[in-house]
Formats: structure tokens, C-alpha cells, sequence
């Protein structure tokens, strides 16, 4: 049996795991981390060790820094044309597609999604990001204003790769997360230190193998796995480090925001959500509802952008709270590798009990589970699609990010006009993302105007083209992706002329 997830496939990929030395990358040789420590990697679907890997500390920290900065001031990173980078980063995206495979069964078994979105999500969209920063990279250029070009002199002003970058990426989509740091990165000239989740280092260290192969030079991209208390730390608190790329928790991005003060460092910072979902009678509801049930279960709920806090008008929320649960009730939970599984294991034992602390706190203040909110069986960390209606504003389960696959929902009335419908919404110290149900443009387009998100959606949203991505309030600082997400590792310098 030759097909891509047979279980063949996975017993190879599995072995080759156990065999691998765990080693980082810095300055182009895999090397052991200098105090000797490794941790251990877990398949969440079973809580089986499925690999160790490296234990990088400060001193890791330190050379890779090092390696980082020597590549980018000289070389032949620093002398290569905007091109050549280019050249290389349509290398590695071809080289993620010819990997595909490999690389989706790889990042189900780590984090527990299912293999079949890890195939056609994050492993498919990895290259596209890596593509689309590369077509940035010999057009990003300075200005000279109109009015600064003449006599007796002008100015002009330089855009500049920012330097050296460490990039801190979490656990729940660690390969795109990974891939989205560093394509911008590339494509500016920087160079980077990359360090991944403690909980999901296995396919960032397949990503710097594959950086090796297709040809990067020594020392631009070294990754460092390890705590992030220590390695990432060491990488906030590094002097020689000019930018910090974070995807991850609030907590950690204050700290992170904070640590970085120290040095001035630049920072964008990708953070928590709870995003609203705003759904009104003439909405297609049958599809919404599925829509809605689909996205609390993608990543089972561990989706930064998920919709978690439901609005539906009285009039259609009885059908609304019936359609999703139906939807709900008919997801296929299972392990990652399944290719039949459609919602997989949370990423650990310790987010899996914060998922049902939450779902208890739900009920004890008076909201109704309608359906879901167990555990299921007691070997890896599954918990069942959750929907709980009457949640209020005050609650933990409307106010904090569960990531989980936790929906709760509240409702609105012919009563509330968009001001009002927009304050339930903004109700959030969070902004990363909205969603509209409605045909009615005034109300779809006036809504968008209204909430404060960094993405609307809207009737589930459409386009293809990168567009930045990040929040406002405590969901970040910046943005990735577009124009926006390349330009941030940039410095600009005016550079004034006299004749
Ligand atoms: P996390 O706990 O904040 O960790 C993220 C990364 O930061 C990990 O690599 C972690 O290392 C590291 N870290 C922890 N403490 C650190 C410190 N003191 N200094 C430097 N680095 C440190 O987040 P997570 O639990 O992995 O991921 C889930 C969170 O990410 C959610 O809040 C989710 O909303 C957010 N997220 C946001 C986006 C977005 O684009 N806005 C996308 C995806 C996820 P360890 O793994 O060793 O702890
Ligand atoms: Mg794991």
C-alpha cells in the first residue's frame, strides 16, 4: 500500500523519528545543545513519546545569534541580490510540496490535527507564503518625494533589512506558523533564530533540514529548540537581536512586549482572540450553521481567528443552537492520523483540563450545555465538540480564550441597532477577528466598520491573495502577511542631499 497516510507511511516516518539525534541548527551544522539536555516529544492522540529533541539554553542562544548576525553582514547572504533570495525561497517552497506528505503526517502526529487539514491547510499553504514573500523581495524600494528632488539638493528614503530576527511560534499550527516568520524574513535579507513550541518542535526542524538542502547559506536560518521561559527568553533579552516575530498567548506577548523595551527591539506580536460571530435571520442559516460548527472544531478550537462567542438574533436562535448541535454531533473525533478523522486530540493533558475547567465554570454560573463539554475516554487528550447557550458577557467562557472547541452563544433582538449589536461584540479586551451572517449589505458593511478586529468575514469570507493578518486591542501589535507583514522587517532611513 503506497497511499500518502498508510500506516506504513506513518511506521517509517515514526522510526525515522526515534533514530534522529536531537540536534539544532545554528550556523549551518546541526549541532547538540551545549548543556547536553533534551526533552521529550509527545503524540497527544496516545501521550506516547514519539522523539526527543534538543534542549536549547541561553548559550545556544548565544551562538546562534552570532551565526545569525555573521550571515547577515557578510557572506553570501549579505552580498546575494534580492533575487537570489528569491531564487531560494521558491526552492524551499518546492521542496515543502515535494515533502508534503511526509511533512502533514509529521505535524498530525506532534500536535494531533487532522492529517487531512494538516495536508490541505498548513503543509499546502506553507509554499504559497513562502511564494508570495519571495515576489516581494526585489520590490521592496524607498521614496524620493516629488517635492524633495530639486535643486539645491533632495532626500530620499532607504528601506533596510531589519537585522537579525528570532522568531517564537506556538503549538497549534507550527509549520505554517514557522514558514509565515520566516518567509518575510527571507525575503528582506534579514536572517533569523528560530524557536518553536516546546509541545511541537518536530516539523521546524524538517523545515530547517529541508533550508539546508535546497541550498541556504550557513547561519540564515538556525532553529532552537526549547523552553520558552529559557531559550525564548535568552532571545527576548539577546542585545544582538533587532526584531521579535511572536505568535502565541497574550500573557507571553505582554512579557515578550515588555522584555523587548529593554534593548528597544522592534516587535509584532500575533496574540489571542475571541472572536465574535454576528448572525441575523436572513443569513443563509443552514449553511452558517455549518460553517460556525466546522470552525470551533478546526484545530479543535485551537485556532487563534476561531469564532467563539456566538450572537444570534432571538428570532432564529432556537433553529441556529439546533443546526450547530446537529452539525456538531456528527464530527468524526479521533487521532490525527486517521484520514477519516475530522477533529483531533487537544495539543496536552494540561490545555485538555483548562478546556473543561472552562466548560464547568460555564455551567455552574447558568448556562445550558446543549451538547458536548466531556472528556472522551481516558487515553490522549479528546474532548467532545461544546456548545453551551445563554452565556452572558461577564462570563470566563465569553470573556478568555479557551482554545478549545468551545462555542458559546448569546442573543440580540430587532431592538438593537448596529451601534448596539457592535458594543456586544467589541465587549472583548481581544480584536484579532469577526464574522457577519447577513445579506444585507448595510448591516454586513456597517458592522465591519464597527468592530474593532484586524479580520471581518463576512457570509464566510472569500478571496485567495495574502492579506495582513493581526489584531487590534490585546491581539497584537503589527501584522504578518501583504505588504504590511514584509515591510515590518524593514527599517526606514531619510537620507538628506545637498549639492
Ligand atoms: P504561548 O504559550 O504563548 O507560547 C508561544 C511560544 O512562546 C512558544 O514557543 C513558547 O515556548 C514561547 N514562550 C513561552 N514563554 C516565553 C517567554 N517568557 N519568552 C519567550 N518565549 C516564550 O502560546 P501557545 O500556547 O504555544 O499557543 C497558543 C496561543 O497562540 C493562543 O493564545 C493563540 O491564540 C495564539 N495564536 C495566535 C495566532 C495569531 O496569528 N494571532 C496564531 C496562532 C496562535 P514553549 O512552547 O516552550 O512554552
Ligand atoms: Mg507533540
Amino acid at each position: 500500500m503506497n497511499a500518502p497516510f498508510a500506516p506504513s507511511r506513518v511506521d517509517g516516518v515514526r522510526a525515522a523519528l526515534l533514530e534522529r539525534p536531537s540536534q539544532l541548527l545554528i550556523g549551518g551544522e546541526w549541532v547538540d545543545a551545549q548543556a547536553g539536555g533534551t526533552f521529550d516529544v509527545h503524540d497527544p492522540a496516545t501521550g506516547e513519546i514519539i522523539a526527543r529533541a534538543a534542549e536549547g539554553t541561553g548559550a545556544d542562544i548565544d551562538r546562534a545569534v552570532a551565526a545569525a548576525r555573521k550571515a547577515f553582514v557578510s557572506g553570501p547572504w549579505a552580498s546575494m541580490a534580492p533575487g537570489g533570495r528569491a531564487a531560494l525561497m521558491l526552492k524551499l517552497a518546492d521542496a515543502i510540496d515535494a515533502h508534503a506528505d511526509e511533512l502533514a503526517l509529521l505535524e498530525s502526529l506532534d500536535g494531533g490535527n487532522p492529517v487531512s487539514s494538516t495536508r490541505h491547510v498548513d503543509i499546502a499553504w506553507a509554499p504559497n507564503s513562502l511564494r508570495h514573500m519571495a515576489g516581494w523581495a526585489d520590490k521592496i524600494a524607498g521614496e524620493v518625494p516629488l517635492g524633495n528632488a530639486g535643486a539645491p539638493g533632495f532626500a530620499y528614503t532607504l528601506r533596510e533589512a531589519i537585522g537579525v530576527v528570532g522568531a517564537i511560534t506556538p503549538w497549534n499550527a507550527p509549520f505554517l506558523m514557522a514558514v509565515n516568520k520566516i518567509a518575510p524574513a527571507l525575503a528582506t535579507g534579514c536572517t533569523v533564530v528560530l524557536k518553536p513550541a516546546e509541545l511541537t518542535p518536530l516539523t521546524a526542524i524538517r523545515l530547517g533540514e529541508l533550508a539546508m538542502e535546497v541550498g541556504f547559506p550557513a547561519g540564515v536560518i538556525n532553529i532552537v529548540t526549547g523552553m520558552g521561559g529559557v531559550a525564548g527568553q535568552a532571545l527576548v533579552d539577546h542585545p544582538d537581536v533587532n526584531k521579535i516575530s511572536f505568535t502565541g498567548s497574550t500573557r507571553v506577548g505582554r512579557s515578550i512586549l515588555a522584555g523587548a523595551a529593554g534593548s528597544m527591539k522592534r516587535v509584532t506580536l500575533e496574540l489571542g482572540g475571541k472572536s465574535p460571530i454576528i448572525l441575523y435571520p436572513d443569513a443563509d442559516i443552514a449553511r452558517a450553521a455549518a460553517a460556525i460548527a466546522q470552525e470551533i472544531c478546526f484545530k479543535t478550537g485551537q485556532f487563534c481567528a476561531a469564532g467563539t462567542r456566538l450572537f444570534v438574533h432571538a428570532e432564529v436562535h432556537d433553529q441556529v443552537v439546533e443546526a450547530i448541535a446537529a452539525a456538531m454531533k456528527q464530527i468524526r473525533v479521533g487521532p490525527g492520523l486517521s484520514p477519516e478523522t475530522q477533529m483531533g486530540p487537544i495539543v496536552c493533558e494540561k490545555q485538555m483540563e483548562r478546556v473543561l475547567d472552562y466548560i464547568a465554570q460555564g455551567a455552574a454560573c447558568g448556562a445550558e450545555l446543549v451538547t458536548g463539554g466531556k472528556r472522551i475516554g481516558d487515553k490522549g487528550w479528546f474532548v467532545e465538540p461544546t456548545l453551551i447557550t445563554g452565556a452572558q458577557g461577564h462570563m470566563s467562557i465569553a470573556r478568555d480564550e479557551i482554545f478549545g472547541p468551545v462555542l458559546a452563544t448569546m442573543q440580540f433582538g430587532a431592538g438593537d441597532d448596529l451601534d448596539a449589536v457592535a458594543a456586544m461584540a467589541n465587549d472583548t479586551d481581544y480584536g484579532l477577528a469577526a464574522k457577519i451572517w447577513t445579506r444585507d449589505l448595510g448591516t454586513a458593511h456597517g458592522l465591519a466598520r464597527r468592530i474593532g478586529a484586524g479580520t471581518i468575514t463576512i457570509n464566510g469570507g472569500g478571496g485567495s491573495s495574502p492579506m495582513p493578518f493581526g489584531g487590534f486591542k490585546q491581539s497584537g501589535l503589527g501584522r504578518e502577511g501583504g505588504r504590511e507583514g514584509v515591510l515590518a522587517y524593514t527599517e526606514i532611513k531619510t537620507v538628506s542631499v545637498g549639492f
